[in-house]
């Protein structure tokens, strides 16, 4: 990779928009440098399911309307990856699933007809857990995506894909979703930023569902600047999204460039939430966590502890609520209307080849959740556990609401530990699932929640994570705070950002053949 290229990898895409805006650079240049890249370290990453070969076509077409003058978005030319549980009619959409491998959706999710729209570049479909549930990308029915700081390590999940390659520097941007912690978790175990949008601030139409009361669609950057940039083209009002806020958004650019001018805090009120730390959580993260406590007192904010008793049952009702909505969702994958067909020995009746079609198209987890999801909605059990999960949803809400009556913004680590070795939590589906303990409540609750990086763990050298929540449709609140606090953590320390990472482009670990992988 020439040097050109090298540097055009490293820069963010904020940066990028800029040297596209003035020419100095064309979206045929910096693409082409992000699918060398791609070349060069995805065998041994696995971010990606499929690469674009219409990219470069596209970032010919931006350069073209560029040089006639027309008014561009200001991300035109720059490269996005997606995750493939979203529609893309010029892909396969697999959503990690072996039920969809190869199937090419009719019609563009609307987040990605808007990155269209917006003239970014799409650069490929970005690997996931199967259907979105999972931790680690280990579920994927195409193989686990390597953390790019150590490839024996899992990225996080499901979103784990887009994670890996924007911390690999293949792409700046991805898109993610997060039902219970799938954009967060992967942000933190990666060193990269994560945003979990308000619910209904981005658009589900061509999603494919995983629990519909929970799911968002977000961005995933190596900066709060680019996040807030990325969901200002894939947020708003959506008609064809029943559930989406009929609202008008300000500007999340404007209030992440306003937060990285501040040089104080002064007034603000932030919350620890007493029941998202302390035992469980690894000695690094809880470490990186008090650090940024310190900071954030140290520049005139106001910590406060706050207490939600709820959330100590908030993974138990998520574990009836996304298996009950999910085993509904997943029904209309039966081997008649699109997907997977596996035609028993001999031949059978509808049921028998439906019976053979999920037999082989769904794994282990997704078949768990099935069954689990459609017991807990059986008749005679339907208010034992759903109805219960759903009233435990109602009181964590309400502990939200009380704790946002005492602080303006919540903090937590993103995840209780960095990020395990493969296999560590695999055979065990409860380990797995209480990664998502400080995550999972924003979802149930609907409220925005933005994870960014805090910190190497001093045990093991690895990233650590810093989610912040805000009310409901206080996403700017999210992106100007989250600016001001990359600022302080970068001047204050600079272990913090993805120049440690052995996959630095250029840096003198990443000379080696296959881009620097340990
Ligand atoms: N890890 C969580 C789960 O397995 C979160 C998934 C998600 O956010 N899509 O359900």
């Amino acid at each position: 990779m020439n040097s050109m290229s090298n540097e055009l990898i490293q820069l963010s895409a904020a940066k990028l928009s800029e040297k596209l805006v003035k020419k100095e650079v064309s979206a045929l240049e910096v693409t082409k440098a992000h699918l060398d890249r791609i070349e060069e370290v995805d065998p041994a990453i696995h971010a990606f399911l499929h690469v674009s070969t219409e990219a470069l076509k596209v970032a010919g077409e931006v350069d073209g309307a560029r040089r006639l003058g027309a008014k561009l978005n200001p991300l035109a030319g720059v490269p996005v990856a997606i995750k493939d549980v979203l529609c893309t009619m010029d892909m396969p959409s697999t959503a990690g699933s072996k039920i969809l491998e190869g199937w090419v959706p009719p019609y563009d999710a609307t987040v990605v007809k808007r990155l269209r729209d917006a003239r970014l570049v799409p650069i490929g479909k970005t690997n996931m857990d199967e259907f979105a549930m999972g931790s680690s990308t280990e579920h994927s029915a195409y193989g686990p995506t390597k953390n790019p700081w150590d490839l024996e390590r899992i990225p996080g999940g499901s979103g784990g894909g887009s994670a890996a390659a924007v911390a690999a520097f293949e792409v700046p941007l991805a898109l993610g979703s997060d039902t219970g912690g799938s954009i967060r978790q992967p942000a933190a175990v990666t060193g990269t930023v994560g945003m979990k949008p308000t619910y209904g601030g981005v658009s589900r139409y061509g999603a494919i569902a995983l629990a519909s009361s929970l799911d968002q669609v977000g961005p995933v950057a190596r900066s709060v600047l680019d996040a807030a940039m990325l969901h200002d083209v894939i947020g708003g009002h959506d008609p064809k999204d029943s559930t989406s806020l009929n609202e008008s958004w300000s500007s999340f650019t404007e209030a992440a460039k306003e937060g990285a001018k501040a040089d104080s805090l002064k007034g603000l009120k932030i919350g620890v939430v007493k029941e998202l730390g302390g035992e469980g959580f690894q000695k690094g993260v809880s470490d990186r966590f008090a650090a940024v406590c310190e900071l954030l007192a140290a520049t005139g904010a106001e910590i406060v502890e706050v207490s939600a008793p709820s959330f100590a049952y908030a993974i138990a009702a998520y574990y009836l609520i996304l298996p009950a909505e999910a085993s509904s969702n997943l029904a209309k994958f039966d081997s008649v209307r699109f997907g997977l067909r596996v035609n028993p020995p001999g031949g059978g009746t509808v049921e028998q080849v439906m019976s053979a079609t999920r037999e082989a198209g769904f794994g282990p987890e997704v078949k768990r959740r099935i069954i689990l999801g459609t017991y807990a909605l059986s008749a005679g059990y339907y208010d034992a556990y759903y109805g219960s999960a759903q009233k435990v949803r109602t009181l964590v809400q309400r502990d939200f609401q009380s704790a946002f009556g005492k602080a303006d913004l919540l903090i937590s680590p993103s995840a209780p530990t960095t990020a395990f070795k493969f296999g560590e939590k695999l055979e065990d589906p409860l380990a797995m699932y209480l990664n998502d303990v400080t995550t999972i409540p924003a979802n149930l609750a609907g409220i925005p929640g933005l994870g960014l990086p805090m910190g190497l763990a001093e045990e093991d050298g690895l990233p650590t994570g810093l989610q912040v929540m805000a009310p409901a449709k206080a996403d700017a609140k999210l992106y100007s705070f989250g600016a001001t606090l990359e600022v302080l953590l970068k001047e204050s320390s600079g272990e913090l950002i993805l120049q440690d990472s052995p996959l630095y482009p250029g840096a003198n670990n990443a000379s080696s053949a296959n881009g620097g992988v340990k």
